[in-house]
C-alpha cells in the first residue's frame, strides 16, 4: 500500500539539470543539492531531447541517488489543453481542444513509464496541473476578472476532463502519490473562491472514471510568493476597532498566509468526502522574503494599513502579482512532516526559473507576453491596477534567470 506520507523518512530526488544550472552561479552550491520538481511542460520531455532529460533518464538517475533507503521524485504534470487560461506566459503547445492528444500522447507514455516495475521502489509524487482549476472558478464569466480563454476551457471541459483523466491513469499506480493543484491563498483564500474550487478539485477528481481515493494530497503556493507564515498580524486582530481583513493588503481575505490557508483548505477537502488523512505540500521556493526589508515586529497601530504594511514579510506590490518578484527570497528548505496536515515544504518551482519573459520573445512552446512579467506595466482587474513588481530582463517562462537566482538567495530565509 501507500505510505501516508512519502516524504517521511525519504530523500527526495535532485535534479542534474537544475543542480547544475544553480552550482554554476556564484553561491549557488550552497543550495545546489536541494530537491526541486521536474516539470513535464511538454510532450518533448516525456522522452527527452538532445539537450534534456527525459522522464526516464530522470528516473534511472533517481534509483541512483535513492541507494538502499527511499527516495521521493518529485513531477509536475503541466500539459493541459489550453493551459494557462488567464495569463500568456506559460501557455502550452495545446490548443483549447486538444484533450485526446494530452491523454494519448502525454498522459499515456507517462502513465506508462511510471508503471514499469523497474521504478516500483521509488515514491512518486506528481503535482497536477498547476492553476487549471481554480482558473475555472475565478477567471470564468460572472466575475470582472474574466478572460475569454477560462470561459473557454470552463465550457469545453477539457481541464476536468485532463485533470481527472490523470488522477486516474497516474493514481492507479501503486507507487504515484498525486497531489492536486489548489492554488493559494492569495488567490482562493476569498469566501467566494474557497469553497466553489474545493467543490471543482472534487468535481475533477471524480471526471473520467476518477474516484477521490485517487487524490493523496494537494499542493499549494506551487511557483507563487505568498508568505509562509506571517507573524506580526493576524486575520483576528483589529486596530482602532477596524479588522485586519478590512486593510488594502488582506483586502476580505481569509488567511494570511499560506500555512493557515493549507490547513483549512485540507478540512474543507475532508469535509467534502476526500480521505481523512490527505496530505497538504506547500511551495516554498520562493516565499522567504529576507533580506533588509523584512520587518522583525508589527506596524505601527495607527491604522490597520500601517499595522499590515509595516509587518507583513511578503513585500509584494500587490498579492495578485506572480511573476518574478523584485525583493523575493528561498524559502524554507524541502522537509517533511513540518505541520499538523502538511505532508512537506518542498521546492516545486525550481528557484532561478524565469515565470515568464519582460518582452515579447519569439518561441515555439506556445508561451506568450504577459505584461504582468514587464516592470513597467500599470497593472489590470486581477492586481488591483498595481504595478507588476516584476524583475527586468527575464527570458522565456521555465529558462534559467540568474539575476533572480541570485536574488533569491541574497534574500533568502532561513538565510543562507
Ligand atoms: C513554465 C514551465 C517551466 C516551469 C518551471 C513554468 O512557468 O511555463 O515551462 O517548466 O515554470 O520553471
Amino acid at each position: 500500500g501507500k505510505a501516508d506520507n512519502p516524504y517521511a523518512g525519504a530523500k527526495v530526488y535532485v535534479n542534474p539539470e537544475w543542480s547544475a544550472h544553480a552550482a554554476a552561479e556564484p553561491g549557488g552550491s550552497r543550495v545546489s543539492n536541494q530537491p526541486t520538481g521536474i516539470w513535464l511542460d511538454r510532450i518533448a520531455l516525456v522522452n527527452g531531447t538532445s539537450t534534456t532529460m527525459g522522464l526516464r533518464d530522470h528516473l534511472d538517475a533517481a534509483l541512483t541517488q535513492k541507494g538502499s533507503g527511499e527516495l521521493v521524485v518529485q513531477l509536475v504534470i503541466y500539459n493541459l489543453p489550453g493551459r494557462d487560461c488567464s495569463a500568456l506566459a506559460s501557455n502550452g503547445e495545446l490548443g483549447p481542444t486538444e484533450i485526446d492528444k494530452y491523454k494519448t500522447q502525454y498522459i499515456d507514455p507517462i502513465a506508462a513509464i511510471l508503471a514499469d516495475p523497474k521504478y516500483a521502489g521509488l515514491r512518486i509524487v506528481t503535482a497536477v496541473e498547476i492553476d487549471s482549476l481554480p482558473n475555472l472558478v475565478t477567471n470564468v464569466s460572472g466575475r470582472p476578472t474574466a478572460t475569454a480563454n477560462c470561459d473557454v476551457m470552463k465550457t469545453n471541459g477539457n481541464y476536468v476532463k485532463g485533470v481527472g483523466y490523470a488522477l486516474n491513469k497516474l493514481g492507479s499506480i501503486a507507487n504515484v502519490y498525486n497531489y492536486v493543484d489548489a492554488g493559494h491563498h492569495g488567490w482562493l483564500g476569498w469566501d467566494d473562491n474557497f469553497g466553489a474550487s474545493a467543490e471543482m478539485f472534487r468535481q475533477a477528481a471524480t471526471a473520467e472514471g476518477s474516484t477521490l481515493s485517487n487524490v493523496h494530497g494537494f499542493i499549494v503556493n506551487t511557483a507563487n510568493y505568498s508568505a509562509l507564515k506571517e507573524d506580526h498580524f493576524k486575520i483576528e486582530d483589529s486596530v482602532n476597532g477596524t479588522p485586519v481583513r478590512q486593510s488594502k493588503w488582506v483586502d476580505w481575505n481569509r488567511y494570511t498566509d499560506e500555512l493557515s490557508y493549507a490547513q483549512a483548505m485540507r478540512t474543507r477537502l475532508v469535509s467534502l468526502g476526500f480521505d481523512a488523512n490527505i496530505g497538504m505540500l506547500i511551495d516554498t521556493s520562493r516565499n522567504g522574503w529576507g533580506g533588509a526589508a523584512r520587518p522583525t515586529g508589527p506596524g505601527a497601530p495607527t491604522s490597520v494599513d500601517t499595522y499590515v504594511n509595516g509587518g507583513r514579510y511578503d513585500r509584494r506590490i500587490h498579492l495578485g502579482n506572480w511573476c518574478n518578484q523584485a525583493g523575493a527570497g528561498l524559502g524554507e528548505r524541502p522537509q517533511a512532516a513540518p505541520a499538523a496536515g502538511i505532508d512537506a515544504y518542498v521546492w516545486m518551482k525550481p528557484p532561478g526559473e524565469s515565470d515568464g519573459a519582460s518582452k515579447e520573445i519569439p518561441n515555439n512552446e506556445g508561451k506568450g507576453f504577459d505584461r504582468m512579467c514587464d516592470p513597467t506595466y500599470t497593472g489590470n482587474v486581477r492586481n488591483g491596477n498595481s504595478m507588476s513588481g516584476s524583475l527586468p530582463d527575464a527570458p522565456l517562462a521555465g529558462q534559467w534567470f540568474s539575476a533572480q537566482f541570485q536574488e533569491l538567495m541574497k534574500n533568502a530565509y532561513p538565510a543562507l
